[in-house]
């Protein structure tokens, strides 16, 4: 429910307009459709036509902003932003922060910090508006398509139908104009949690529908909290269960209230009860007016597969989790960060289309630990006997006092990106004492190097980097060119990479995972490392 109109936070970025599509007899082919313009399906037509591939975006409305849904982006977010060209505007508008602080009824039980070392280019979060976050991809798409980025977006075009082929998608679209029909060699299924395409071809969920309601009331009030994250267990001011604390731009705090699972909906939404929580959480003397309110209830589960022959699927049309951890969005951005790369090698022949097969399972992987933190979390915050709420309450007195209980308290574990243990891409760690957090599988930690960052360096394609060693500043094998950097061992790039080694040398994927990694170059393994994280193996 929208309650102020200055907090219209809906963009008509891409205005119906006729497409030539709608005129020919024959349906036309499309290398790469995507179904979804919110904040998933924008980064994929972002990150395909950046690397040139055409791809043609269909969204049944024509801008962004359907309510207050995400405000917390995770640092591997607005690093993968970056590379799209547009972190720049997000960490100039969003409001950054590394701290939280736990509560519980009136006590203070401890403060965590997700980023407690320097020498990183972006904080662990930062708060902005999700149709803000959305309006500056799609910013960055125009400025890309005005560079000849071949993007289409084609707002009010809505997909009814699809049928799918071995080798390519009928697609059966909707528009004021009345319909029309296109083919994709590919179709990019973004298109949300209800997802329309998953019910057409018969596809569902596996997983855990959770039994609590929650109201969240955006406000904007005259009051100095710091820009931290606070939660509150059984909060002193009785307005819930549990409340959360953020602020976000323009002056405006986001609210959380846990109302329970039995509760009048239509009562609880009355401005007057509202006003009644927000007022016994704020204090009588603390002026504020509400900008938007809505009660949610949420889900923790995924589909079995996430690619169906040429249909594949990322976001909230995949997998779904409570917004604890803030890894919803997040991990939409992460998908499409791991099916970006692969797509557009298969797509120019470089890569075989089982390449497609590893976003499968590196992303059902990635779901599944996203699943099992916002499952966990959320048992925590809402124990479901009186056994589990007595340990849960356990819990909180000792972490008040020692520092070892505090790992088990779980206000939501935060959006970080998951390491590809065990997976196929990978290959099996060449360098003995080396450190964890880089080992195969894992993201690449930023680092300071020359006056930039090490990620800025890394680009769009396999790389290698050499810490403390020398290697090519080109390599050339299985069809493809390397850009080599070598960085001198010492500062943060020589704690992160080095560990108890001296010198090393990554090869690093286009979505900045270690593939392998080694203490010196050989060109042999790396060209075997690179064929098998192409999928050739
Ligand atoms: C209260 C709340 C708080 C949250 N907080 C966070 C947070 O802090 N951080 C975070 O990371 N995540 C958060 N999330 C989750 C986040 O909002 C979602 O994960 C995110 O919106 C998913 O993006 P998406 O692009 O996959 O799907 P959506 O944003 O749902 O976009 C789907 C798009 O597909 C379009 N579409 C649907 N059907 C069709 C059709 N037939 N034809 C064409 N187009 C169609 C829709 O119009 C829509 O534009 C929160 C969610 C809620 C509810």
């Amino acid at each position: 429910m929208p309650l102020d109109d200055r907090y219209q936070l809906a963009f008509r970025l891409y205005p119906y307009a006729r497409s030539a599509d709608q005129d020919t007899d024959r349906p036309v082919r499309h290398p790469v459709v995507v179904m979804g313009g919110g904040p998933v399906g924008i980064a994929m037509a972002l990150d395909l036509g950046l690397q040139g591939i055409p791809v043609v975006l269909l969204d049944d409305h024509e801008g962004v902003g359907q309510g207050s849904r995400a405000i917390c982006f995770a640092k591997r977010t607005l690093e993968i932003a970056h590379r799209y060209g547009c972190g720049r505007p997000m960490l100039d508008n969003g409001v950054l922060w590394n701290v939280g602080k736990v509560f519980h009824d009136d006590r203070q039980i401890y403060e965590f910090d997700l980023l407690p070392e320097d020498g990183h280019r972006n904080p662990a979060f930062i708060n902005l508006q999700q149709p803000h976050f959305e309006r500056f991809l799609v910013e960055r798409v125009r400025e890309a398509q005005a560079a000849g980025a071949p993007i289409a977006l084609r707002g009010k075009n809505r997909i009814d139908a699809v049928a799918v082929r071995d080798d390519h998608v009928v697609i059966d679209i909707t528009t004021p104009d009345g319909p029309y029909r296109i083919e994709a060699d590919w179709l990019i299924g973004c298109d949300g949690a209800s997802s329309p395409l998953r019910k057409m071809m018969g596809l569902d969920f596996e997983g855990r529908v959770f039994q609590d309601n929650f109201l969240i009331a955006d406000i904007t009030m005259k009051a100095d909290f710091p820009t931290e994250r606070w939660f509150w267990f059984e909060p002193h001011f009785k307005s819930g269960d549990s409340a959360l604390l953020h602020k976000q731009p323009d002056g405006v705090w986001r609210i959380d209230f846990q109302l329970g699972w039995d509760i009048d909906r239509k009562e609880e939404m009355k401005e007057e009860n509202i006003r009644r929580r927000l007022d016994a959480m704020l204090g009588p003397d603390v002026e504020y007016e509400l900008v938007w309110t809505s009660i949610y209830t949420f889900q923790c589960r995924r589909m079995r597969n996430f690619r169906h022959g040429r249909v594949i699927f990322a976001g909230d049309a995949a997998h779904q989790v409570s917004p604890f951890g803030a890894r919803g969005a997040n991990s939409g951005i992460q998908d499409v960060d791991n099916l970006g790369w692969k797509l557009g090698l298969v797509l120019n022949g470089t890569a075989p289309e089982s390449l497609l097969d590893s976003y499968d399972l590196e992303r059902r992987h990635g779901a599944d630990e996203n699943i099992l933190n916002s499952s966990r979390s959320t048992d925590f915050i809402t124990p479901k006997s009186k056994i589990s709420r007595a340990f849960r309450n356990a819990v909180l007195d000792l972490a008040e006092h020692h520092a070892f209980a505090r790992p088990l308290v779980n206000s939501g574990r935060l959006s970080v990106p998951c390491v590809y243990d065990g997976l196929p891409l990978n290959t099996p760690d060449g360098l003995p004492g080396g450190p964890a957090r880089t080992r195969p599988g894992a993201p690449c930690p930023d680092a300071p190097i020359g006056g930039g960052f090490l990620l800025d360096h890394l680009g769009w394609d396999f790389a290698l980097l050499g810490v403390g060693v020398d290697v090519p500043d080109r390599f050339d094998a299985e069809g493809l060119t390397l850009r080599g950097l070598t960085v001198p061992a010492e500062g943060d790039i020589k704690d992160r990479y080095l560990g108890d080694t001296t010198c090393a040398v990554y090869l690093i994927r286009p979505d900045q995972h270690v593939a392998g990694r080694w203490p010196a170059f050989d060109a042999e393994r790396v060209s075997a490392a690179l064929a098998r994280s192409m999928g050739k193996d």
